[in-house]
C-alpha cells in the first residue's frame, strides 16, 4: 500500500478538512495537500522518476516536507529524507550513497549543499522556488502508483552515534504495521485532532504522519521550524488535541518551562517520548507538573517507533505494586511485534535474564541500502539484533540496560552506566549526567561521570561519592568525575557518549 493511497482517499472524502498548518494559518486543506503532492508526483514522473528511485528532501520541517514526501509518494519513488542539522558535506554523502535522483531542499541547506556538490551530483530543486510551486501545479496524477508491502518507500539514514549512517529500507508494509500499532498501542486519531513537528520530520516525528493523514487530522509545523517550549505550549492551547513525539530532552525543557511559567499543557493530548533513557525522577516531574499526558515507545531506525510501549495509563498509574518497575521500563511489545532476549549466540534467555534485545515483527527493516553484510549480521532468521541489552519481567515488561558497547567491565563484573546515571540524577544538585568506562591498568575500566550541576548549586566529587556510597554497591561508583556546562548531543537529543571519550581521552 502506498502511504500516498490514504493521502488520495482522505482528500476525497474531507476535502475541505485543514490540512497543513504553518503556526496557526492553514496553508492547505486535504483537498490542496492532495492536488499539490499529485501535481508534484506527475512533475517528478516528467523527469523520468519512476517507482524505486530515491528523492532526496534536505530542508528545516515546514509545511513543504510533507507536499515533497507525499509527492515523491505519489509517483512511485522512495524518499531520503535527511536531517536538516547535519553538514552539508555528510547530506552530501546520504544523497550519493542513496543514488538520489533529485533533491528537495530549502533555499539555505539548498545553497550550502550547492557549494559542496560537483558535476554528476543531483538537481537541487528550492521549495520555495517558482520552480517548486510550478512542479506542485501540474495535472494532478489521478491516482498514486500502486506498490505491493514489500517495496520501498522510506530510506532512512540512522542517525550514527558511531561511525558512518547506515540507509534503513522501510517498505509501504513496514509503515503500515507502524501505523497500525499506533492505533493499537497509542491512541486512535480524529479529525479532530493534530500532530505537531517540534523534532526533525526526518526522524520519528516525520514517521507519526501517517496516522494523521489517514484520519483526516490536523499537520501543525511551528513557525520556528524547530522545537521551542514557549511556542509549543502556545500552539498548543490554541490549536488543542495535539499529539508530539518528543526525545527525553525536550520533555526535560518543555517540563523547565513549563513549572517556570506556569503552564499546565492545556491542549496537549499526548507527547510521546523514546529515542533515549528517560529517568524515573524526570517523568515523575512531568507527570506532577503537566498531568496524564506522556505515552513512552522504544523503537530504532531498523524497526521505526516500533519496538515497544508504555501507555498513558500505567505512565500514570500509580497503585499497582509495580508501578515503579514499570515506569523504568519502556513497557510491552507493540501490536506488530515480538520481543525476545538472547545471549552472544542468539539463543533465547529465560525471564528475568539480561542480555540483547531481539525483535521479529512487521515492522522490522527489510534491510540497509547496499549493504548485505551490515544486514545479514543485524537480521538473522528474520530477528533484528538490537544492540541494546535489557531483560524481560514475567510481565513482558522491558527493562533496557543498555547499549551493548556501553556495558562498563570492572574487575569483571558488568557496570551499566544507566544504572548509575539514574542514581547522580536523584541528587538535587545534579541537572543532568552521563557515565561511561575509561580503560584502567588495574581494573580493566573504571567507572567516569560527566555531570552537569543545576544553575546556583555547589557540587563536589566528594558530596557525589557520599551519595554513591550511600546508595550503590561501591564497585559502581564512578572513580572519576568531570564536571562540564553541557552534555554534548547529537541532532535528535541523544548524549554522544562518543565525544565524551574523546574528551576524556
Ligand atoms: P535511532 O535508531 O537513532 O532512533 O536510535 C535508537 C536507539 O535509541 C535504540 O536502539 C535505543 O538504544 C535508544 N532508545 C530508543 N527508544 C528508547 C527509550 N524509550 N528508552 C531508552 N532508549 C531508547
Amino acid at each position: 500500500m502506498n502511504p500516498a493511497e490514504w493521502l488520495h482517499r482522505t482528500a476525497l472524502i474531507h476535502p475541505e478538512r485543514p490540512a497543513l498548518l504553518s503556526g496557526t494559518r492553514v496553508v492547505a486543506d486535504y483537498a490542496g495537500f492532495r492536488a499539490r503532492a499529485a501535481g508534484l508526483g506527475r512533475a517528478l514522473q516528467a523527469t523520468s522518476i519512476a517507482k524505486g528511485d530515491r528523492v532526496a528532501v534536505f530542508m528545516a520541517n515546514s509545511t513543504h516536507y510533507l507536499e515533497c514526501l507525499y509527492g515523491i509518494w505519489f509517483a512511485g519513488a522512495v524518499a531520503v529524507p535527511i536531517n536538516s542539522k547535519l553538514h552539508e558535506k555528510e547530506a552530501l554523502w546520504i544523497i550519493r550513497n542513496a543514488g538520489a535522483s533529485l533533491v528537495f531542499s530549502d533555499t539555505s541547506h539548498g545553497s550550502l549543499l550547492r557549494a559542496v556538490s560537483e558535476p554528476g551530483d543531483p538537481d537541487i530543486v528550492d521549495v520555495t522556488s517558482t520552480e517548486f510551486t510550478n512542479m506542485c501545479a501540474n495535472a494532478p496524477l489521478e491516482t498514486p502508483v500502486a506498490l505491493d508491502p514489500d517495496e520501498l518507500v522510506w530510506l532512512f539514514y540512522t542517525s550514527g552515534t558511531t561511525g558512518r549512517p547506515k540507509g534503513v529500507m522501510l517498505t509501504a508494509g513496514n509503515l503500515g504495521a507502524m501505523t497500525h500499532s499506533y492505533f493499537a498501542d497509542i491512541e486512535h486519531v480524529s479529525k479532530d485532532d493534530a500532530i505537531l513537528y517540534a523534532a526533525p520530520m526526518s526522524h520519528g516525528a516525520g514517521i507519526y504522519n501517517f496516522m494523521f493523514v489517514m484520519n483526516a487530522a490536523r499537520h501543525v509545523i511551528p513557525e520556528s521550524g524547530g522545537f521551542d517550549s514557549e511556542e509549543i505550549f502556545d500552539l498548543a492551547g490554541k490549536i488543542g488535541n495535539i499529539s508530539m513525539f518528543a526525545a527525553p530532552t525536550m520533555v526535560r525543557r518543555m517540563v523547565d518551562y513549563a513549572e517556570t511559567n506556569g503552564c499546565d499543557g492545556t491542549g496537549l493530548r499526548t507527547v510521546i517520548y523514546g529515542g533515549g533513557p528517560m529517568y524515573e525522577a524526570d517523568i515523575l516531574e512531568a507527570v506532577e507538573v503537566l498531568g496524564d499526558r506522556f505515552v513512552q515507545i522504544y523503537g530504532q531506525g531498523e524497526c521505526p517507533m516500533g519496538i515497544t510501549v508504555l501507555p498513558h495509563d500505567l505512565v500514570i498509574d500509580r497503585t499497582h505494586p509495580r508501578w515503579r518497575e514499570r515506569l523504568n521500563s519502556v513497557g510491552y511489545a507493540q501490536s506488530h511485534v515480538r520481543v525476545a532476549i538472547c545471549d552472544e549466540a542468539g539463543h533465547p534467555l529465560p525471564t528475568g535474564a539480561v542480555g540483547e534485545i531481539m525483535v521479529r515483527g512487521a515492522p522490522v527493516m527489510a534491510g540497509y541500502w547496499q549493504n548485505p553484510e551490515a544486514s545479514a549480521e543485524t537480521v538473522r532468521n528474520g530477528w533484528l539484533r538490537t544492540g541494546d541489552v535489557g531483560c524481560l519481567d514475567d510481565e513482558g515488561f522491558l527493562t533496557l540496560r543498555d547499549r551493548s558497547k556501553d556495558v562498563i567491565i570492572s574487575g569483571g563484573t558488568n557496570i551499566y552506566p544507566r544504572e548509575v546515571e539514574e542514581l547522580l540524577l536523584q541528587h538535587e544538585a545534579v541537572r543532568e549526567v552521563s557515565v561511561i568506562g575509561a580503560k584502567d591498568e588495574e581494573w580493566g575500566e573504571i567507572v567516569v561521570a560527566f555531570v552537569v550541576a543545576r544553575e546556583g548549586t555547589a557540587l563536589s566529587e566528594k558530596d557525589l561519592d557520599a551519595y554513591c556510597i550511600d546508595h550503590i554497591a561501591r564497585f559502581k561508583r564512578p572513580k572519576i568525575y568531570r564536571f562540564i556546562p553541557d552534555l554534548p548531543k547529537n541532532n535528535y537529543g541523544k548524549v554522544l557518549k562518543t565525544e565524551l571519550r574523546r574528551l576524556l581521552a
